[in-house]
């Protein structure tokens, strides 16, 4: 039994994305046949791809990468492409107040450390991803939340080396946007956009050349360990390892082992993307910024102009991912972009999909090596803000597999497994409860 409907999990078709339309990745072949590889990777996202190229580039491990889907099907492939954190979903009060200060200023270390590795691939691997601004900014939605805003830049700046800022709302409207939902924002510098299919298909083509084995469609449907090796079942063939690294984040399948059956708590993320709009109607909302912003809303929507004129506006919610809860969320999204920015309401919709983000129980990521079997390795769970997070995951990941740092080296609400949260139901009536209970704690 999955947590959302089972077209969520169709890896034979691709989410109708804008990102889709406008890029692709080179096809991977499936496994065929039996093969022998040092390192195992399932999963196919950022995850598995900056692994098996940091294995192969920096410690001279080939790594086979096993993905359901095409690569990049999953999370990776369809995001909104904003390169920020943070990657775990407890404030920083709450981490100070639960791992002390000096690990949660370690967690904002790695934080920072994530843009910076997405910025230097793109460079040395010379992957084009359509980069896009310099900062990320969550805007204030109500006047009231505006002062909590300008308090957390300071925090943000002066406690824990966040290069953190506020503009008030007339400060914002000059180099940002206007709309019914401006009231001042909190920027973090050093973040951006980009395209995350191109940023995909650049890093699936540097890991091959670099000395990876790629392979789509070859979902692992079995898993035992015989002696010293690993074997993994597709339908083309198995594939034997001695290491694995498990990548599936929100799409953890709960039957593949037990070990990690319900550690994933996956949420559906929602986005639509308008036709181009014109330089007058972008004007007619005090538009002038190519940086990425959210809101302060606990269900917060994200939006950023793409680089030819489409607006993309995304939000969380839905806990069924079925086709009519789709249509549901599109007409909610089309709705609320409208009541945001009232200039664009009524403009053509060219593109909806979703798909799955993923958290834990203990609202942080995880990362490790299996405590009963340390030739098993994971790393999942980035709170929605996978694209920095998930690329510096897969790079930690391939240090430790290569035994050049230990999961002592990560931050201490990074390591290991979460709990375990017992059954999918149990999963789905949690995240129903907790869209009610943050949907009343709204700020307003
Ligand atoms: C709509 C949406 C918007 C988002 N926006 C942002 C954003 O703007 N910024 C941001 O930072 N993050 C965003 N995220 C989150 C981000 O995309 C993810 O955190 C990140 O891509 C996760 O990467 P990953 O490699 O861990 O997992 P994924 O990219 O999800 O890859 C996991 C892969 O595992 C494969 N798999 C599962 N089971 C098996 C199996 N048995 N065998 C083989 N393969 C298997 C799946 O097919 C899947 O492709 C968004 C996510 C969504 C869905």
């Amino acid at each position: 039994m999955s947590v959302f409907h089972p077209d969520v999990y169709r890896t034979d078709r691709k989410a109708p994305s804008w990102w889709e339309a406008s890029a692709s990745v080179r096809e991977a072949p499936p496994v065929t046949g039996d093969v022998d590889t040092e390192v195992a990777i399932i999963g196919g996202g950022y995850v598995g791809l900056s692994a098996a190229l940091h294995l192969a580039r920096d410690h001279g491990i080939s790594a086979t990468v096993l993905e359901a889907g095409p690569i990049g099907w999953g999370a990776s492939g369809r995001n909104g492409g904003f390169v920020g954190y943070p990657w775990v979903k407890k404030s920083p009060e709450d981490l100070i107040k639960t791992y002390g200060e000096a690990e949660t200023r370690r967690v904002f270390d790695c934080m920072q450390e994530g843009p910076r590795l997405v910025r230097e691939l793109l460079a040395t691997e010379a992957i084009d991803a359509d980069p896009q601004g310099d900062a990320i900014y969550e805007v204030a939605h109500t006047p009231k939340i505006a002062p909590e805003l300008k308090e957390a830049a300071e925090f943000y700046h002066r406690v824990l080396g966040v290069p953190a800022f506020y503009l008030d709302r007339y400060a914002f409207a000059e180099i940002g946007h206007g709309g019914t939902e401006q009231f001042g924002a909190f920027g973090i510098r050093d973040l951006f956009g980009i395209h995350p299919l191109k940023f995909v298909a650049g890093l699936r083509e540097a890991a091959e050349r670099r000395g990876a084995r790629l392979h789509g469609g070859s979902r692992v449907v079995g898993w035992e360990k015989i002696g010293a090796v690993h074997h993994l079942r597709t339908a083309g063939g198995t594939v034997r390892a001695r290491t694995v690294l498990l990548a599936t984040n929100g799409y953890t399948p709960d039957d593949l082992d037990p070990r990690f059956a319900n550690r994933t708590l996956p949420a559906l993320s929602n986005i639509i993307v308008t036709r181009p709009l014109t330089e007058d109607e972008r004007a007619a909302e005090g538009w002038k910024t190519d940086c990425p912003v959210s809101n302060a809303r606990n269900l917060l929507f994200y939006y950023r102009m793409l680089p030819d004129g489409r607006f993309l506006f995304g939000g969380r919610g839905g806990t069924a991912g079925s086709p009519l809860e789709d249509m549901r969320m599109k007409s909610y999204l089309t709705r609320r972009l409208g009541e945001v920015f009232p200039a664009w309401k009524g403009v053509v919709i060219d593109h909806f999909w979703n798909g799955l983000v993923c958290l834990t129980g203990r609202l942080t990521p995880a990362l490790g090596r299996l405590d009963d079997d340390p030739s098993i390795h994971y790393a999942f769970g980035w709170h929605g803000n996978g694209v920095s997070a998930a690329p510096w995951a897969g790079r930690r990941m391939a240090e430790m597999i290569a035994g050049r740092s230990t999961v002592e080296d990560l931050p201490v609400p990074f390591r290991g497994l979460p709990p375990n949260l017992l059954h999918p139901w149990i999963r789905r009536m949690g995240l129903k409860a907790a869209y009610l209970w943050y949907g009343l704690k709204e700020p307003q």
